[in-house]
């Protein structure tokens, strides 16, 4: 049995995951005087979209023909972005605008946005084990830090975890039998000569070897991208939900073999570094008061509670058919506050991926763009529970 410390600390809001979400979430909670405790299993900040080096944001804008003047959401997310890219303007790629981002520089800015947050106390290479509950409220979480076990007791509780905490504190669970999207597993390379057609050939020559039965049906959705200063090479690679991280490894040296061996672009490129993880698109979803639906998403639908707008089209991706998209129809969609509020659990709220969402609704909602006025969304909402139920003077 799993022995925990005597000691109980205390916080009054405790946001589990340092994703995009969690990061927002944390921040502007601790600007409203809220004392916050950020807990995440690795030890940096960026969750998926550090894990999986993304070279653009999406999300943060409206699909418009001409170039957007402002974001969608402002806020945080804004300010975020600001500092990530100063004074980089989006890139359109078909009916939507994407914001180009240094997955590098993304970790960092995360972390110095962190740091300066006096209120926060982030606690890296911890990870949630269980939460002590009562009825419909959460008392503490319990984890493990550094070989550790630790008890923290908060008043409010953020799942920024893609559906951790849910897990562990008997929330109501959204279960629907969908298909689960493709996950995901990058690489970066170096000593590749970049050339713009590479975004082309690559899934062309990948599209050649999986006709040859060289390389599984999946490889041909590999995205290819480079760095501003074309330095550096990603490959974003989709592979069956459940694929373990040795198998897409395997996967991804079979593809890189490949490109040396037909593109003479790839012939002196090294891999300078592979994720050690796959990352899932969904992940488990919260049963909010409110579960927004992929018709909500489709229509356009405004809500009294507005808490966050989006117009990312619902991003499906099919294992055998490969990505899809359906379009709002209106401008944007609005998602209510009730969305972030647990049904069953009176102290808890969800961000990012484990809104409380129908799996189309979450296909358009995970963007990454979105995930941050969702994690921000989420805070606010923990501090104004805070400050009704506890009557602190934040
Ligand atoms: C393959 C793929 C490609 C994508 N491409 C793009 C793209 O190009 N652009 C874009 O904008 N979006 C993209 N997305 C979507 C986007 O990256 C994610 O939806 C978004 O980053 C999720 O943010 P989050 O904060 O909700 O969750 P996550 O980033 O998943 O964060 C969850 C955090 O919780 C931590 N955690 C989990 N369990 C525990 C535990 N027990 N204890 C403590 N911490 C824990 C994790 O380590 C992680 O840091 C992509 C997603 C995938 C999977």
């Amino acid at each position: 049995m799993k022995k925990f410390g005597k000691q109980l600390d205390r916080t009054d809001i405790v946001v589990v995951g340092a994703g995009l979400a969690g990061v927002c979430a944390a921040i502007i909670a601790a600007r409203r005087g809220a004392r916050v405790t950020l807990i995440e299993k690795e030890n940096i900040p960026g969750g998926t979209a550090a894990g999986m080096r993304h070279r653009y944001l999406c999300g943060l804008f409206l699909n418009s023909d001409v170039l957007p003047r402002k974001y969608l959401n402002g806020g945080l997310t804004k300010e975020i972005c600001e500092g990530l890219s100063p004074g980089v303007q989006p890139v359109r790629m078909g009916k939507v605008w994407l914001f180009p981002c240094d997955p590098q520089r993304l970790v960092i800015v995360l972390e110095e946005f962190l740091k300066h947050e006096k209120n926060i106390k982030v606690l890296y290479s911890s990870k949630i084990l269980t939460c002590n509950y009562r009825g419909r409220h959460i008392e503490s979480v319990r984890y493990s830090h550094h070989g550790k076990y630790r008890e923290l007791k908060a008043a409010v509780f953020i799942d920024a975890g893609a559906g951790i905490l849910l897990q562990k504190c008997g929330a109501a669970q959204l279960s629907d039998s969908t298909e689960c999207p493709m996950s995901g597993f990058s690489l970066e390379m170096v000593g590749v000569t970049w050339d713009d057609v590479l975004p082309i050939r690559v899934p062309y020559v990948l599209y050649q070897a999986v006709k040859q039965r060289r390389l599984p049906l999946y490889a041909r959705w590999t995205v290819v991208s480079t760095t501003e200063n074309k330095e550096r090479l990603y490959l974003k690679l989709s592979v069956p939900a459940g694929t373990k991280p040795a198998l897409a490894k395997k996967i991804s040296f079979a593809i890189v073999e490949t490109l040396r061996r037909e593109l003479p672009a790839f012939n002196s490129g090294k891999i300078a570094w592979q994720a050690h993880d796959v990352f899932s698109r969904d992940g488990d979803r919260l049963e909010g008061e409110y579960i927004l639906k992929e018709k909500d998403v489709i229509k356009g639908k405004k809500f009294s509670d507005v808490i966050m707008k989006g117009a990312w089209p619902i991003e499906f991706w099919d294992p055998k058919r490969g990505p899809t998209y359906k379009y709002p129809n209106e401008d944007y969609y609005e998602l209510p506050e009730r969305s972030v509020k647990a049904k069953n659990v009176s102290n808890l709220f969800s961000s990012g991926r484990s809104v409380s969402a129908e799996p189309g609704a979450q296909a358009s909602l995970r963007a990454g763009g979105l995930c941050l006025a969702t994690g921000e969304a989420a805070g606010n909402a923990a501090v104004d529970y805070l400050k009704t139920h506890r009557a602190v003077t934040l």
